[in-house]
């Protein structure tokens, strides 16, 4: 029975009028035609072909700008756009290649309206920053977008795909998806959750991405969870520079920004160093378990409050002095210190085959490679904490994986050691691989028993190796930076190396290389460097200064205030 219309409705009603009216003003002042294209399959007059026809043609009604046209598939014009499935829609195709295959019905209305308003202003409206990112695009995009009616989020992604489709119509094709109506794609796509986007086949966001997000990670093919927006500058003066955006790297960055230092982090690679590679984080105070690259996120976006970081920039050279004078491979930083904070890399196991099969099959990352290999059988290579933790995040993720350790006793903490137990992950001890064959891919490996001599081969789809790190130190020996034994940077208890000025943190120092420690690291020598900096150490203690000093004093910063702890 229909209900009596009460007071309440004639508000609605008004507001209703107000909104068209609204929205007419705003199609009328629009400078550009809207011409849809509707093609429906012969004799599926189904209800999303009808949804779509009663959306479109109430738009219509709002506005001579909207102009629709409707055709079977067999039309030449389905074969000139390459139209397939029905009901596909078409948003101004001799300019554009936006597509809609469904109906824009429920939450999509408001993506449908956007992509009207967008299109009849012939301008993507998005930032600045944005526009940075997508105008370094220079191959072509293939964009799908997952959604559905009911999806609350799914309007935000579908408006970044129309912002870069219209952006860049020239390289960037967009396919709004309802997994309603093709749920043949969304099996093929495994998307089995909206909003999902996909770039050339590849999975670039789950979920409703800010926008600029969304860009750069369709820039680089691959899910960005921040952005960091890029500096164009040519030089940059700083107080400190911190190389290196790992743990130790960012808490330095955040403790100085604090003490009223000016600070730049620059970072050559992956912010968050080995740690984003890690699969689980058990033993971060205040996490009981959490994502390596989550945890990364958690602290980039925590220091992108105070510090400016510089991604994908290389340290060439450094010249000590006062300042000290930094080349990149992007730009020059002028600074009066610098935290060395380079961490370390994977060793490489340097058995035969190893080289040669590295991304065929060899790979020195659970984490990113591990999926890959699900349901297949591979070996875990090393014995200590990297090794086992990998090799119970594979086992995880359904791989069939053996360990493989040259000694009889793991060197990784019990509680990992008894998890492998406890999911009967198999373990070769006294056992080294010799040799990794295969042709195209890998396909075996050679196995030494140490304790028998004996060799052995062994089926083999993957070989992961972890076995420890070395410590990144080509920038520190080029300067002149004294390094210890084991070839990790040396330095006093407060973390100041040899060189005036310089100092350094976290796992290019050696030691316990926990993320724990480093982010303490470097808590502790940006506070040196901020109490060196209003009382210069070279100067109040260069004939007590234990280490190898080289000559020199700090500058006077002009910071006259007391060093603090928090
Ligand atoms: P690691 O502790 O140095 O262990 C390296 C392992 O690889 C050792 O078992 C070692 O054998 C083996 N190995 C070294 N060279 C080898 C070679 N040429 N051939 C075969 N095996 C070789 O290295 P990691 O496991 O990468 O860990 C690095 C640091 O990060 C450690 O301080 C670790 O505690 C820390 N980490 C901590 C966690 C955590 O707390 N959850 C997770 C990952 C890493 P031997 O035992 O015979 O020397």
């Amino acid at each position: 029975m229909a209900m009596a219309p009460d007071d309440n409705d004639q508000p609605n009603a008004e507001a209703e009028q107000a909104f068209l009216k609204q929205l007419r003003q705003t199609f009328d002042q629009m400078p550009r035609e809207i011409p849809l294209y509707l093609f429906v399959g012969r004799g599926q007059d189904d209800v999303f072909v009808q949804a779509c026809r009663q959306v479109v043609r109430a738009f219509r009604q709002l506005t001579s700008k909207i102009t629709i046209k409707e055709y079977y598939l067999d039309h030449e014009l389905a074969a000139k756009w390459g139209v397939e499935s029905s009901p596909t829609l078409l948003i101004d195709p001799e300019h554009y290649n936006i597509r809609w295959m469904g109906a824009p019905m429920g939450e999509e209305g408001r993506s449908f309206l956007e992509a009207m308003i967008l299109i009849g202003a012939g301008k993507s409206g998005m930032s600045e920053q944005s526009h940075a990112v997508v105008k370094q695009i220079d191959t072509p995009r293939q964009v799908k977008v997952f959604v559905s009616p009911t999806c609350p989020y799914c309007p935000q992604q579908v408006v970044n795909g129309l912002r870069a489709a219209i952006e860049r119509p020239d390289l960037i094709a967009l396919e709004i998806v309802d997994i309603q109506s093709r749920p043949d794609l969304a099996d093929q796509y495994s998307a089995q959750s909206v909003p999902q986007a996909f770039a050339n086949d590849v999975l670039i966001g789950q979920g409703a991405q800010q926008e600029e997000v969304f860009m750069s990670s369709l820039l680089k093919l691959e899910p960005q969870t921040i952005f960091i927006p890029e500096s164009t500058a040519e030089m940059v003066e700083v107080d400190l520079l911190v190389v290196g955006g790992g743990p130790a790297g960012l808490t330095a960055g955040i403790y100085a920004e604090r003490s009223g230092l000016k600070t730049a982090v620059i970072e050559r690679d992956t912010l968050g160093g080995q740690v984003a590679l890690t699969p689980v984080v058990e033993n971060y105070p205040g996490f009981t378990q959490v994502g390596g690259k989550t945890l990364v996120d958690i602290m980039v976006t925590h220091a992108l409050q105070y510090v400016n970081i510089f991604q994908g920039e290389q340290v060439l050279d450094i010249t000590p002095g006062e300042p000290i004078e930094v080349n990149t491979t992007r730009r020059k930083f002028r600074t009066k210190t610098i935290l060395l904070a380079t961490g370390a890399t994977h060793k490489n196991l340097g058995a035969a085959g190893e080289k040669q099969f590295s991304g065929r099959g060899v790979s020195y990352c659970a984490t990113c490679d591990g999926p890959l290999f699900k349901g297949r059988k591979v070996f875990m290579v090393g014995g200590g904490n990297s090794a086992v933790t990998e090799a119970l995040h594979l086992f995880n993720m359904g791989v069939s994986v053996t360990l493989v350790h040259r000694r009889d006793k793991l060197r990784a903490q019990d509680v990992l050691a008894q998890q492998l137990e406890y999911n009967g992950i198999p373990i070769l001890w006294n056992t080294e691989v010799k040799e990794i064959k295969g042709d195209e891919r890998v396909k075996k490996v050679v196995l030494y028993d140490n304790q028998t001599h004996e060799t052995a081969e062994a089926d083999a789809d993957g070989v992961f190796i972890a076995i420890g790190y070395q410590p990144s130190v080509e920038l520190a020996r080029k300067i002149g930076i004294e390094l210890n034994a084991e070839g990790y940077i040396k330095h006093d208890s407060a973390h100041r190396t040899n060189i005036p000025g310089i100092y350094s943190a976290g796992d290019v120092e050696g030691g316990y290389k926990q993320i724990v420690t480093a982010t303490g690291q470097g808590a502790a020598a940006a506070m040196t460097i901020f109490e060196d900096m209003i009382n210069p150490y070279w100067k109040r203690s260069k004939a007590s200064h234990g280490m190898n000093n080289v000559a020199g004093t700090m500058p006077n910063t002009g910071l006259q205030h007391e060093a603090t702890r928090n």
